[in-house]
């Protein structure tokens, strides 16, 4: 599967829910694909299986772009490259984008997982991108405009404006409610929305009855609730409002 004609940028729910794989589903990541390029947002511990189980060539992705570095966003990263090593051998360049430190908090992660696998073992080109608040960075064919969100007081988490194709997408990352999103999904064709609690969020995340009544507010073309929890997954179908689901996928 490669990427899209022209004009198109399709993306495909891997994992609807949040840390806890609450509801049986798995954990963050959206495979993307523009009319130049196929990438990941966010690459959970459960994304390789995600991909295999939807049929998708692992060897098709060109970049991932990771909103933060929390576990279920970024540690699917090891098994991505280690598959790249060794299952479907990568000669081509690749790219992972994300906040500072990127680079070295994969590394970490990867020597801790694999201690007797050494990164000069890659037999492609590995090329990090620091993604910076407010800075917009071309990636391929999609230019990548991350604003720093509150779901991290030290480090830095990211929402993703994703354009390509002539579309805007929006995708909030972990965060609790921000009322910048107001503005920036204005327009949005599609906006990626956490709402990992229904009631109680301890702060970090965005929760339901909050939201609800915020939503009058959000003028983009289609919204989309992700990241979900298990109380947020009980309520999902009652909610009159759409819910990420494994497997869906959302054509612009
Ligand atoms: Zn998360
Ligand atoms: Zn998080």
């Amino acid at each position: 599967m490669g990427a899209t004609g022209e004009g198109t940028f399709e993306i495909t729910v891997l994992g609807s829910s949040d840390a806890f794989c609450s509801g049986g589903r798995l954990n963050a990541a959206y495979l993307f694909r523009a009319a130049g390029s196929s990438f990941l947002v966010d690459c959970g511990p459960t994304t390789l299986f995600a991909l295999k189980q939807r049929g998708v060539d692992t060897g098709c992705l060109d970049f991932v772009i990771v909103s933060h570095m929390h576990g279920d966003h970024f540690a699917g990263l090891p098994f991505l490259l280690l598959e790249y090593m060794y299952e479907n051998p990568r000669t081509r360049p690749f790219v992972i984008a994300g906040p500072a430190d990127i680079e070295q908090r994969v590394w970490t992660l990867f020597e801790t997982l694999y201690s007797d696998v050494h990164s000069t073992a890659l037999p492609f080109a590995l090329r990090f991108v620091e993604l910076v608040p407010e800075q917009p960075t071309m990636i391929a064919d999609v230019t990548v405009l991350p604003t720093r969100v509150p779901h991290q007081v030290e480090e830095t988490s990211l929402a993703l404006q994703l354009l390509a194709a002539g579309r805007r997408v929006l995708y909030s990352g972990d965060t609790p409610w921000v009322e910048r999103f107001v503005e920036l999904a204005r327009g949005a064709d599609l906006f990626l929305c956490e709402c990992t609690a229904y009631q109680r969020s301890m702060g970090r995340h965005i929760e339901y009855e909050h939201l609800r009544t915020v939503l009058p507010r959000i003028a983009a073309k289609r919204l989309v609730l992700m990241h979900l929890g298990r109380d947020m997954r009980d309520h999902a179908a009652s909610l009159g409002v759409e819910c990420a689901t494994e497997g869906l996928v959302i054509r612009l």
